[in-house]
């Protein structure tokens, strides 16, 4: 029988292969388990083998999963990685480490106002939509330099990269394009800031790509929790 534990070592030992082959320290990249088919028991599982960083989409999700959480309080990291919205942003900033998904003024000023309400800061990621489906949500590329303008100064958020969801293809190469571009749009509108470096691409189907193009958190489900 192919145990959690098993599985999660065979993608942490993909993840360090593929730092390796970019010739990345594989302590750069931090593997977030995506939780959203799984359950508090699979959580609490995936804890105790050594997973510190967990994903999940939806906010009422979130909180029946992590609040509170199946470990010790504060010892591992939750992060929203779905797209959110502005009726849920409160309950968003009460409970996550990392929203990964911001694709709008709008969103970004409600986020930081809650943040301020609650006394924190809320590290904060532009979602991008890089390859540009209909289907997908994020800021296009050619959006990001002007709302980037725009909620860069908000108090209470720290801006610490940029995020996409690329299309799938069953050869993953092909998701390379959309990850250097990703890459690319980090590094050309650096905003100055020295929490600007996070990259959070890619999944089960192309995470060890995303790594070799730069990617800093990957968000993989399925090939731990199924
Ligand atoms: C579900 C999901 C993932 C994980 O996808 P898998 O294919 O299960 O690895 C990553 N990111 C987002 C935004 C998701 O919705």
């Amino acid at each position: 029988m192919i145990t959690l534990a098993d599985k999660l070592a065979e993608v942490n030992y993909r993840i360090a292969q593929a730092a390796r082959r970019a010739g990345r320290d594989k302590g750069t990249v931090t593997l977030i388990g995506v939780t959203k088919t799984a359950g508090r028991e699979a959580v609490a599982e995936a804890f105790r083998d050594g997973l510190r960083d967990f994903g999940e989409n939806r906010v009422p999700d979130a909180e029946a999963k992590f609040n509170p959480p199946p470990y010790p309080e504060k010892a591992a990291r939750l992060h929203l990685i779905g797209h959110l919205q502005t009726n849920k942003a409160k309950r968003a900033v009460a409970l996550a480490d990392l929203v990964h998904s911001v694709d709008s003024v709008r969103l970004a000023r409600v986020l930081s106002r809650h943040a301020a309400e609650l006394g924190k800061t809320l590290p904060v990621l532009l979602e991008i939509n890089v390859a540009g489906e209909e289907s997908k949500h994020g800021l296009s590329p050619a959006e990001l330099p002007a709302i980037l303008e725009e909620v860069v100064g908000l108090a209470n958020l720290e801006w610490r990269g940029l995020m996409t969801v690329a299309p799938f293809f069953e050869d993953p190469a092909r998701t390379r394009p959309v990850f250097a571009g990703l890459r690319e749009l980090l590094e050309r509108h650096n905003p100055g800031l020295p929490s600007w470096r996070d990259l959070s691409m890619g999944m089960t189907n192309d995470f060890e790509v995303a790594i070799e193009e730069g990617a800093t958190l990957v968000r993989v489900g399925r090939a731990i929790f199924s």
